[in-house]
């Protein structure tokens, strides 16, 4: 109980005992007033003490006279004539009356009858001295009876007079009383009333603070079940969270230790769920994330199994099944989250990959089974998502190795040393090669391809497929982009300030068409270095990893707006068809180099280049070739109207400083039109 209620109580208890202490000495008071009440009766009752006096006195005098008044005759013959019993009698009564009479009996305080004392007191004299007279007395002994009248005939008067008093007084003494009684029971109302109104107060208080301290503990009550309920659970989703999950999970191993009955543990992660944040917003990924969720929860609804989310976009399963159903449920799982999800018009696809470890047979404690079940969700990312995979023992050592490179790759993007650097490969306009050139293989260069290269501290050059896979994989191809184009536009500039006009081309990684950020981003550092939008060309391949293809359209034609232009990379190894090809703002079409080797002997690859170059020029493109190694595919392409060519024959991807130096070995380049001018 709080401290501040058990004052309250203490205060209440306290006036309770004041107001019965209270109650018990007015109801004393009242039973001494009872007792005055019975008197007051009494006194009232009582009222004829001093008129039985005189009655007894009269009475006596009655006898006396009646006695001695008859004749000796009429004594004898009886019948009801007074006898000298009666009179003894008489006297008798009155003597008694006499002597008990006093202010006990009449009920009177001692100064109320001061005045009648002395007179009963002589009474009480006079009684004694008439005694032997009365007890003498014969009828018709008058002498008797005048001596006996002369002593008591003075007392008659003032007996009556005494009746009539004590009667008086008896009366006052009585209203007197009663008139206490009167306001006794009045201030006993009163003490009632405001006793039972303090205490209706009091209780009300009490009562008002014991709802209060009620509602009070109900609230907190509430709050407390809301903490836990937050405590064990995931706010967005309502499923539980990754504390509940460790719980449960060492739960499942006591029980697994009591029972022998295994199970697994299936962590999921969404793939590529950074693109629905980047392509509809945040709150979207949310909606997506709870909708994810009221799914997972759909499937385990009928079991004990426990579904939570550790945070992003990861899920976890804890099931008590065997490994084949854990399989299955694992299959059922990937199609649950791999169906549609929309949201009024629009539509949006999401996939899972789940890595799952297994207690007891493979994984020892909940830290294993975490860290085995992130390493297997690592291997069924890797294993192209939307796929499960079982912990392996030897997952760690492959995994640890690409998280190190991850790692590594991360680092060299911050650093000078790491490692990271861009190379440039020339790229030529083929109808402007003179002869001279190309019989002296002295190129005039008119552009470069921005390529990335890793010559890794301690393992070595590796290769870009790896790391950039790597980079897409850990989702900072993002980065990786923004730090190519950062530094081939301000070598690029360089080269500019120099005079060499070049034109500059760097790929995007299908994964930035969807961010909405993208064409700010660029610009912005177009803005910042100085490099004149209309020397840059992007080049994007075709790929199911753009999410939303409008809105990539939109983004390119923002960038096309300032003068930037667009190459579709690897032309002919994808699955474009012209549909697609015509949504975007597309200048240029580039051949991949598969298609290039051994089109100087005609065959196939001659004729899919050949159709290439038609259908690009057809559309009002311009088309690159790539990988030209030799001058018959040179002299073919130039022969086709290939516009710009790029190859071994021309030069090998090299580093900015010999690029700035190939381009100073070259006559300054006029001013020239930037590649999309030059048909
Ligand atoms: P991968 O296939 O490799 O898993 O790629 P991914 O894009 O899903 O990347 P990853 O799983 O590494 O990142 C998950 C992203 O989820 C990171 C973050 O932007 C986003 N995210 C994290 N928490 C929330 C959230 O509460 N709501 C939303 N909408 N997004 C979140
Ligand atoms: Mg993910």
């Amino acid at each position: 109980m709080k401290t501040h209620l058990k004052v309250l109580a203490f205060i209440y208890m306290v006036s309770v005992v004041i107001l019965l202490a209270l109650e018990f000495s007015q109801f004393k008071k009242v039973d001494k007033l009872r007792a005055e009440i019975g008197e007051s009766h009494r006194l009232i009752s009582g009222q004829d003490e001093g008129v039985r006096l005189e009655l007894d006195y009269r009475r006596f005098r009655d006898r006396l006279y009646s006695y001695v008044r008859m004749s000796g005759h009429e004594t004898a013959s009886g019948g009801n004539r007074t006898s000298h019993d009666d009179v003894l009698v008489a006297f008798d009564i009155f003597w008694s009356r006499v002597f008990q009479i006093n202010s006990a009996t009449v009920g009177l305080e001692d100064e109320q009858v001061r005045n009648l004392e002395p007179i009963l007191n002589g009474l009480k004299r006079t009684m004694r001295q008439i005694e032997p007279y009365v007890q003498n007395l014969e009828p018709g002994d008058l002498d008797k009876q005048a001596i006996i009248s002369k002593r008591l005939d003075p007392y008659g008067a003032i007996l009556n007079n005494a009746a009539a008093k004590i009667s008086h007084l008896k009366r006052l003494r009585a209203v007197e009383l009663q008139d206490r009684l009167e306001t006794v029971l009045m201030s006993m109302d009163n003490l009632l009333t405001t006793s039972a109104l303090g205490a209706g107060l009091l209780l009300s208080l009490f009562g008002a603070e014991a709802y209060r301290a009620r509602r009070e503990e109900r609230k907190t009550r509430t709050r407390e079940a809301r903490v836990r309920f937050l405590a064990e659970h995931d706010p967005l989703t309502g499923l539980a969270n990754r504390a509940f999950l460790n719980q449960k999970m060492c739960q499942y191993m006591r029980d697994a230790d009591e029972d022998g009955q295994g199970f697994h543990l299936l962590l999921l992660d969404l793939d590529k769920f950074k693109n629905v944040n980047d392509t509809y917003g945040h709150p979207m990924g949310d909606r997506l994330l709870k909708k994810a969720a009221a799914r997972l929860l759909r499937i385990f609804a009928s079991t004990d199994d426990i579904v939570a989310r550790l945070g992003g976009d990861e899920f976890a399963i804890l099931t008590k099944s065997s490994t084949k159903q854990a399989a299955a449920l694992s299959l059922k799982v990937i199609d649950a989250l791999s169906a549609v999800f929309t949201f009024g018009d629009l539509e949006v696809r999401i996939s899972t990959s789940i890595g799952i470890s297994s207690f007891p047979s493979l994984s020892g404690s909940s830290d294993d089974l975490m860290r085995d079940a992130d390493l297997a969700l690592y291997a069924a990312k890797n294993n192209g998502r939307a796929t499960y995979r079982f912990y392996e023992r030897d997952m760690g050592v492959a995994i640890q190795h690409r998280m190190q490179l991850e790692a590594d790759l991360r680092r060299a993007m911050l650093h000078e040393d790491g490692g990271l650097e861009v190379y440039y490969q020339p790229q030529v306009n083929l109808a402007e090669q003179s002869s001279h050139a190309i019989e002296h293989h002295e190129w005039q260069i008119t552009g470069a391809e921005a390529l990335v290269r890793w010559f890794h501290p301690e393992r070595g050059h590796i290769p870009p497929m790896e790391f950039i896979e790597i980079a897409e994989e850990a989702g900072i191809i993002d980065d990786l982009s923004d730090w190519i184009i950062r530094q081939a536009c301000d070598d690029a500039v360089q080269w500019h300030q120099a005079g060499h006009r070049i034109n500059l081309s760097v790929n995007l990684s299908p994964l930035q068409l969807n961010n909405p950020n993208l064409p700010n981003e660029i610009l912005s550092h177009l803005d910042q270095c100085g490099f004149d939008p209309n020397y840059l060309t992007l080049e994007i391949t075709e790929s199911a990893d753009v999410q939303d293809t409008k809105a990539a359209a939109r983004m390119l034609s923002t960038l096309a707006d300032r003068g930037i232009s667009l190459a579709m990379d690897d032309f002919g190894t994808g699955y474009s068809n012209l549909g697609y090809l015509n949504s975007l703002p597309l200048n240029i079409l580039k051949i991949d180099r598969s298609f290039i080797s051994g089109i100087e002997q005609g065959g196939e690859n001659c004729k899919l280049v050949l159709g290439v170059i038609n259908l690009a020029h057809g559309m009002g493109l311009k088309v690159v070739a790539e990988g030209i190694e030799t001058e018959e595919q040179l002299a073919f392409l130039r022969d086709q109207n290939c516009t710009i060519g790029q190859g071994y024959l021309f030069g090998r991807p090299v580093n900015k400083l010999k690029m700035f130096s190939r381009l100073r070995h070259q006559r300054l380049s006029e001013p020239r039109a930037q590649i999309r001018c030059i048909a």
